[in-house]
């Protein structure tokens, strides 16, 4: 069954990783959490763990979703914060109630509640969206320079110099449009290599 569902990206920051759950913004589309289960597989993955997701945790979580994708290519952008967007990020962030904890071996782990696990995780997802369009953490907010996607994303590259919000899908895909423009400057040079 999984094979059917468009699979997730993996991204080291949580806010954006979550924003990239809905890919190819600005072509065709690409929604990675159709439906509650792979929300709940979504959180799963990100060390949210969750007990199940219903129709409107689904809701909620596009809610803050596109709240997080504008507040962020705003600031990305130098402009104002659209109000609504800070609205519910605040919101999801003042009605989460996770714990952080400590594991033995010395990571950080999300202790959610049982009777409001979902949106717990939701708060600690705003949360982390507020620390990065906040500036409070070491890392520069850029949009994703593939035409298609613009996507953005938290840079903690030590030269802040990265282009592409993922560099497996749109970073590789710019490389193999250079190449083929390339290729099509230099008539029969054959197949361009990657
Ligand atoms: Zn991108």
């Amino acid at each position: 069954m999984p094979a059917e569902f468009p699979d997730f990206r993996v991204g080291s920051i949580l806010a954006t990783s979550f924003t990239g759950t809905l890919t190819e913004r600005r072509g065709t589309v690409v929604e990675r959490i159709p439906m509650p289960r792979r929300l709940a597989d979504w959180l799963a993955m990100s060390g949210l763990a969750v007990d199940s997701c219903t129709d409107a945790h689904l809701e909620l979580a596009r809610e803050l979703r596109e709240s997080i994708h504008l507040a962020a290519t705003a600031a990305a952008s130098g402009e104002a914060l659209p109000a609504s967007a800070v609205r519910v990020l605040n919101h999801r962030s003042a009605v989460g109630r996770a714990t952080a904890v400590l594991t033995p071996d010395g990571a950080r782990r999300w202790l959610l509640d049982p009777g409001s696990d979902v949106e717990d995780a939701f708060g600690v997802i705003a949360a982390d969206a507020i620390e990065i369009i906040s500036g409070e953490r070491e890392g520069r907010l850029a949009l994703c320079a593939s035409p298609t996607c613009r996507a953005a994303f938290f840079d903690t590259s030590r030269s802040r110099s990265r282009r592409w919000c993922d560099m497996n899908t749109c970073g590789n895909r710019e490389k193999k449009a250079r190449l083929r423009a390339n290729g099509q400057k230099r008539p029969r040079s054959g197949e361009p290599r990657s």
